[in-house]
């Protein structure tokens, strides 16, 4: 008899792990504090869309769900940096067609995430039910319906995919379990709306007007004016690419949506001379976004009302040392909130889930055996990737400024071309492949050396000096090779 499953948190990781865990043939139940979103209209919560990376793609092609989730997808070819007077420079996140990224809605994700999990008839979801604490010696859960009394539930195994500030943590932190460590970044953040360009009179010359609520387009598809998603709607500004406004200290972002609108993400400093603080008032957001991000500004009618209505919310890294107490393990956020500068959050968390799953295979659903050896694979990939996403932060809002750093990522690709299985750019290792994230990272520090050396005195990457090139890499990087 396989043991019983519970999760404790349905958002992206614990409906993922659902999935896996019903195809083993486990009972699976998943209780989920907020209402199902698949059923009632509410916020997805932070962050409506996400960028969707390789090592997220490789669990969902292992479920066979990849065809339905493709369904979901933008590809985001690179970024699009718009300067402070809204000129324009691409710069393309890899160099092979396949090293693309993808924009994907964090609701539409987790509703087919969670339509798979009950298809395999072993996953029953509980929403409206949130965990208030856990008994490990008795293997009990105290769970809170709403407007009722709390009820006690036994378990088997249990699962804390309940998210940053998870209650399954604090349970293992009021047993007496040590070393979780959470830093909050200086830095906030707020989401606005980039609204899908209606067709303007222009346009609709461009077009066969049909009758007065139907038009076909140029490209020949039918849009009807009261379709609640326009099936072939216009974005206001490159569709394919993750859009920034890097300003030094602070940036904006913003990736594109299925219906045609992107999601715009300021990232500000909490406190201080120019920051969310100080940013209180109608004329201050307007004087800021004029006078920083002039061409988006004209894309945002709704502005102010947008800035004052949305939340604005905490950034910070969890990191614990311990990821599991006597039957209970933590997976995604539980374990290891990172900040977003890198866009991998969700990706470690699926990433866990591929792990959980190749270790339950490996030793034959022994779950002591495999909790034991799953923290210690992932807890040093989770802090590597909490590490690189923090830099990643200052890459992003300010260095992608400097012509140097374009210079180093030109000659990276080049190492690239000229040494495959030596070098590879850190950015492509993180989001491109499976070198595990704690590799990635050593290996970056290796290459940045190596970078720095030889984008010394050149302007461009027809100067490269491939002797000396071929030079570090043999000495540094050596036969460590790359598969
Ligand atoms: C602004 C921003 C942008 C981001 N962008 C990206 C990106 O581009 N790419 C990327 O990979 N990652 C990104 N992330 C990170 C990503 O959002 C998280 O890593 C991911 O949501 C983690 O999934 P999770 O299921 O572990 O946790 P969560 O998504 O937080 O889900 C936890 C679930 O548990 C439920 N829950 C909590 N407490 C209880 C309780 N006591 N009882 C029952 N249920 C409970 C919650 O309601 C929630 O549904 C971003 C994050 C932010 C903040």
């Amino acid at each position: 008899m396989k043991q019983h499953i519970t999760i404790i948190g349905a958002g992206l990781v614990g409906s993922m792990m659902s999935i896996y865990l019903g195809q083993r043939g486990y009972k699976v139940d998943v209780y989920e504090k907020l209402p199902d979103i698949r059923k009632e209209d509410i916020s997805a919560g932070r962050s409506i869309n996400l960028a969707l990376a390789n090592r997220g793609i490789r669990p969902m092609q292992q479920l066979g769900i990849m065809n339905k989730v493709e369904k979901l997808l933008i590809p985001m070819k690179g970024r699009m940096i718009h300067d402070i007077e809204g000129k324009l420079q691409f710069q393309s996140y890899g160099q092979k067609p396949e090293e693309v990224i993808y924009s994907v809605s964090r609701g539409g994700l987790v509703s087919l995430l969670r339509d798979e999990a009950e298809a395999t008839g072993n996953v029953s979801f509980h929403f409206k039910q949130q965990l208030n604490w856990v008994d490990f010696d008795n293997n009990l859960i105290e769970i809170q319906q709403q407007d009722q009394s709390p009820k006690l539930v036994s378990f088997d195994i249990l699962l804390g995919a309940d998210g940053a500030p998870s209650k399954v943590r604090n349970s293992f932190e009021n047993n007496g379990v040590k070393g979780v460590t959470f830093d909050l970044l200086d830095h906030s953040y707020k989401e606005l709306t980039i609204p899908a360009r209606s067709m303007d009179k222009s346009m609709r010359s461009e077009s066969l007007i049909l009758d007065e609520n139907s038009i076909i387009n140029t490209q020949n598809k039918k849009i009807n004016d009261s379709d609640p998603i326009d099936p072939n709607p216009l974005f206001a500004i490159d569709k394919n690419s993750l859009h920034i406004w890097p300003r030094g200290e602070y940036m904006l972002i913003a990736l594109p949506n299925l219906d045609g609108s992107f999601t715009v993400t300021l990232f500000l400093p909490s406190k201080g001379e120019l920051s969310f603080e100080t940013i209180t008032a109608k004329e201050s957001v307007v004087a800021l976004f004029k006078t920083k991000f002039k061409d988006a500004t004209d894309l945002m009618p709704e502005l102010t009302e947008m800035f004052f209505d949305n939340p604005t919310g905490m950034l910070g890294t969890i990191r614990c040392q311990q990821w599991h107490y006597k039957n209970t393990l933590l997976i995604g956020d539980s374990a290891h909130a990172v900040v977003p500068f890198h866009g991998q959050g969700m990706n470690c968390g699926f990433e866990d889930c591929y792990e959980l799953n190749a270790l339950l295979d490996e030793h034959k659903d022994n779950w002591q055996k495999v909790m034991d050896l799953y923290t210690d694979i992932r807890r040093p990939n989770a802090n590597a990737i909490a590490d690189m996403a923090l830099e990643n932060y200052i890459e992003m809002r300010d260095s992608v400024r400097d012509p140097k750093f374009h210079l180093k990522k030109a000659i990276a690709f080049e190492l690239e071309n000229q040494f495959p299985k030596q070098f590879i750019p850190r950015y492509s290792m993180v989001m491109f492949h499976h070198i595990p994230y704690a590799e990635a990272q050593a290996r970056g520090l290796v290459q940045a050396d190596i970078l720095n050396q030889l984008s010394e005195g050149i302007d461009g990457v027809k100067e490269l000096d491939f002797g000396l090139a071929e030079v570090l890499i043999d000495k540094l990087v050596g036969d460590v090779i790359f598969e």
